[in-house]
C-alpha cells in the first residue's frame, strides 16, 4: 500500500532562499540577521535555520523561547536573537541557554543582571525611535546605559531600533535613522563589533544608516518585497499547490459553493482540495482572484470553503482531475492575493496551516 499525496502542498525553494539573502547582504552592505520567527513565515522554523547554519549568520530573529527552544533542540548552532520584550518566566532559560534578549525596559536590565551573576548575559539594547512596541525612549537611553554599566552581569553587545513605516513614509524612516544615527553616533567607547541594527526588509531596500553593521530582513529573505518596485530582485521562495478533484459541467444559473454564487455563462468548473483550512484567505471570495492551471489563470468562482475551492475552467483547453493548481509562488504573487483579501503578505504565509505539507527543494 502506498500513502496518498497530500491535496496541498507548499513546495519550498531553498536556493530561491539563500539567492534573497545574497540580495540582502548585497543591497545593504551589511551582516544579516535572518529574521524566521511565525515559523520563517510559515516556511519551517527548523529547516530554514537548517538551510541557513552554513551562512554565518550572526543570528537567526525569533519571536520568543519556544521557537529558540525548537532551534537548540535541533542541534542550531546559530544564535537566537529574541525580537521584542521577554516574559520573566522566559528569562531564566533565556540566559541558561546563551540566547540573546534584547533589553526593552528598567526591570529586564536588572533580571537578566542577577541570572548573569555567574556568567554574564550576552544582550543588546532596544530604543523605542517611533515604534512604539517596547524599548528604551531616546531621552531614558542615558539612564539605561548607566543601569547596565552598573550590571555585572549583562554583557551589552549590540543597539537596536525598529522601523513601523519603512513601506509607508519615507519622510518619517528618513527622519528616524537620522534618530538613530545620532544617538549611535554620540554612544561612548562602543567595542570594535559591537552590533548596531534598525532595519528590516523595506528599511534595508530604501534606506542607509550611517552606523549600522547589522540588518534584520525576514519578509524580503523568503522572495517577498514589501515595497513592488524591488521585487525583480528576489525570488519567491513558497509555491503553494493543490490538485483538480473533480471538473463538473454546470448550466448558466446554477449555484456555486456556499451562498449560492450564480453562474453567468455554462461552465466548466473543476474543484481545488485546499480552502481556508490550509490557509488560503476566505476573504479572496468574489474579489476576481485566480489560480494557474496547467500554466493558464483561471478565475475563482463562489466562495472559500475550508477544504475545497471551485475555480472556473471552461476556456482551458484540458483539465482533468489530478491536474496541477498554484495558488501562488513565482508566477502568482502573494503580495497580489493579500492585496485582494485585505491583508498583508506577512499574514497570509503564517496562516498556511500544518495541513499544508512542507515539500523541501
Ligand atoms: C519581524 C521583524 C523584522 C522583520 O521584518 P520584515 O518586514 O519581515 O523584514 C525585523 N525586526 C523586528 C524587530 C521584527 O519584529
Amino acid at each position: 500500500m502506498t500513502e496518498s499525496p497530500p491535496r496541498a502542498w507548499a513546495e519550498i525553494d531553498l536556493s530561491a532562499l539563500r539567492h534573497n539573502l545574497r540580495i540582502a547582504r548585497e543591497r545593504s552592505g551589511k551582516d544579516v540577521m535572518a529574521v524566521i520567527k511565525g515559523g520563517a513565515y510559515g516556511h519551517g522554523l527548523v529547516e530554514v535555520a537548517r538551510a541557513l547554519e552554513s551562512e554565518n549568520l550572526p543570528y537567526l530573529g525569533v519571536a520568543n523561547a519556544g521557537e529558540a527552544r525548537r532551534l537548540f533542540e535541533a542541534g542550531i548552532a546559530t544564535r537566537p536573537y529574541i525580537l521584542g520584550a521577554t516574559l520573566p518566566a522566559e528569562r531564566e532559560e533565556i540566559a541558561a541557554r546563551g540566547w540573546t534578549p534584547c533589553l526593552c525596559s528598567f526591570d529586564e536590565i536588572e533580571h537578566f543582571n542577577s541570572l548573569g551573576r555567574n556568567k554574564p548575559i550576552q544582550a543588546h539594547l532596544a530604543l523605542d525611535t517611533g515604534m512604539g512596541r517596547g524599548g528604551f525612549l531616546p531621552d531614558q537611553l542615558g539612564a539605561a546605559l548607566q543601569k547596565i554599566a552598573a550590571a555585572p552581569g549583562i554583557q551589552l553587545t549590540g543597539i537596536g531600533s525598529h522601523l513601523p513605516v519603512a513601506d509607508e513614509d519615507p519622510n518619517f524612516t528618513r527622519q528616524q535613522f537620522e534618530l538613530f544615527d545620532t544617538l549611535v553616533e554620540k554612544l561612548p567607547g562602543l567595542p570594535d563589533n559591537f552590533q548596531v541594527h534598525l532595519s528590516n526588509s523595506a528599511g534595508l531596500l530604501d534606506f542607509q544608516s550611517r552606523t549600522a553593521n547589522l540588518v534584520r530582513p525576514g519578509l524580503l529573505l523568503y522572495g517577498i518585497s514589501p515595497l513592488p518596485c524591488h521585487q525583480d530582485l528576489l525570488t519567491p521562495v513558497m509555491t503553494l499547490k493543490s490538485r483538480v478533484s473533480i471538473v463538473n459541467r454546470l448550466p448558466k444559473g446554477h449555484g456555486v459553493s456556499y451562498g449560492r454564487t450564480l453562474l453567468e455563462r455554462d461552465t466548466t468548473t473543476a474543484v481545488l482540495g485546499l480552502g481556508y483550512g490550509d490557509g488560503y484567505p476566505r476573504a479572496l471570495s468574489g474579489k476576481n482572484t485566480q489560480v494557474l492551471i496547467n500554466g493558464a489563470l483561471c478565475p475563482l468562482l463562489g466562495r472559500v470553503t475550508m477544504d475545497q475551492i471551485i475555480v472556473d475552467v471552461t476556456d482551458l483547453p484540458h483539465c482533468q482531475s489530478g491536474d496541477e493548481a498554484e495558488l501562488f509562488g513565482p508566477r502568482l504573487l502573494v503580495t497580489d492575493l493579500a492585496r485582494k483579501a485585505g491583508t498583508i503578505p506577512w499574514e497570509i504565509l503564517t496562516q498556511i496551516t500544518p495541513r499544508v505539507t512542507r515539500l523541501y527543494r
